[in-house]
């Protein structure tokens, strides 16, 4: 039988590299670290080296289509696919950060929505029967899903929304902050939020085609909040440590063979979440 394979997206730091030292413990196969920047990334391997670990490496920067195609096509060439898709990389501007709304809101859409489709586009294709994939979104999100107007609450729940839809309504977002028109619009003033709303809502999507598309694959996708993770990102006063973080993205990426839940659903705490 071939080896499987675990990639995880952004983890050279935080959530992501914690991902990976679980993965590493639990998962029967190769698992890699990626990473925009390949220095960080070895650095990262290495730290790992000094617990015992032993994480493989491949550069992957998701803003970048090259790198994503290269990753893809790396991964169907060595091991015929990928078994679990970890997308992890994500970005959030601080709060005291003085970047107008608009540019935050294009920046931060760019990277945890479209670039993370972008990854789904290419890996999808490739993740093997029986695989799992977990996109790390946040509670977050779903905040600010009540946040926005009925109307807009009522598509991005619906059944029946689609891809297209769903980034269209995206990008309407990114455009109608450059107008300051985001509110007229019925989106909250919620740059971080509104990409977890869509991110969810993208994993939704993707898990009910892939029950149509490959109903007898077994592959498991859902999207899933870490909590509040002491990371560069969230900072040292959060709860929960890196390794805490990590226990429902890897629950979600260890889903025992044979199961069929959960698949599509917003996951917290190992536990599905109302949308
Ligand atoms: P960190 O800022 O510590 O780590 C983010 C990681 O993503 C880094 O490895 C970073 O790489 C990488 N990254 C960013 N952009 C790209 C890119 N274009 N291509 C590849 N990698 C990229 O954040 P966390 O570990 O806290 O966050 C991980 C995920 O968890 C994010 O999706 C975040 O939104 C989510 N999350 C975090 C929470 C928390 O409390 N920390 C709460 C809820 C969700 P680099 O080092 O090169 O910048």
């Amino acid at each position: 039988m071939s080896t499987k394979v675990a990639v995880v997206t952004g983890s050279n730091k935080g959530i992501g590299l914690a991902i990976v030292r679980a993965l590493c413990k639990e998962f029967q196969g190769d698992v890699y670290i990626t990473a925009r920047d390949v220095g960080r990334g070895q650095e990262a391997v290495k730290s790992l080296n000094s617990e015992e670990l032993k994480p493989m490496f491949h550069q992957l920067d998701i803003n970048d289509l090259n790198s994503i195609t290269t990753a893809a096509a790396f991964f169907k060439d060595k091991y015929g696919g990928v078994d679990v898709l970890v997308n992890n990389a994500g970005i959030a501007f601080k709060v005291a950060d003085t970047a107008p709304f608009d540019v935050q809101a294009e920046v931060t859409l760019k990277t945890n929505v479209f670039a993370t489709r972008d990854m789904l586009t290419h890996f999808m294709p490739i993740i093997k029967a029986g695989g799992r994939v977990v996109n790390v979104s946040s509670f977050v999100g779903s905040r600010t899903l009540n946040q926005c107007s009925a109307a807009l609450q009522q598509r991005l729940r619906s059944d029946d929304i689609t891809e297209e839809e769903l980034m269209g309504l995206m990008q309407q977002f990114v455009d109608l902050t450059k107008k300051n028109e985001h509110k007229q619009g019925g989106w909250p003033e919620a740059a971080y939020g509104v990409s977890k709303t869509g991110l969810t809502t993208l994993s939704m999507i993707l898990a009910r085609r892939l029950s149509r598309e490959r109903p007898n694959d077994g592959i498991l996708l859902n999207a899933c909040c870490p909590g509040w993770v002491r990371t560069d990102m969230a900072g040292s006063k959060a709860s929960k440590s890196p390794d805490e973080g990590a226990m429902t993205p890897v629950y979600l990426a260890l889903l025992p063979p044979g199961a069929t839940e959960p698949h599509g659903k917003f996951v917290s705490e190992k536990e599905v979440q109302p949308w």
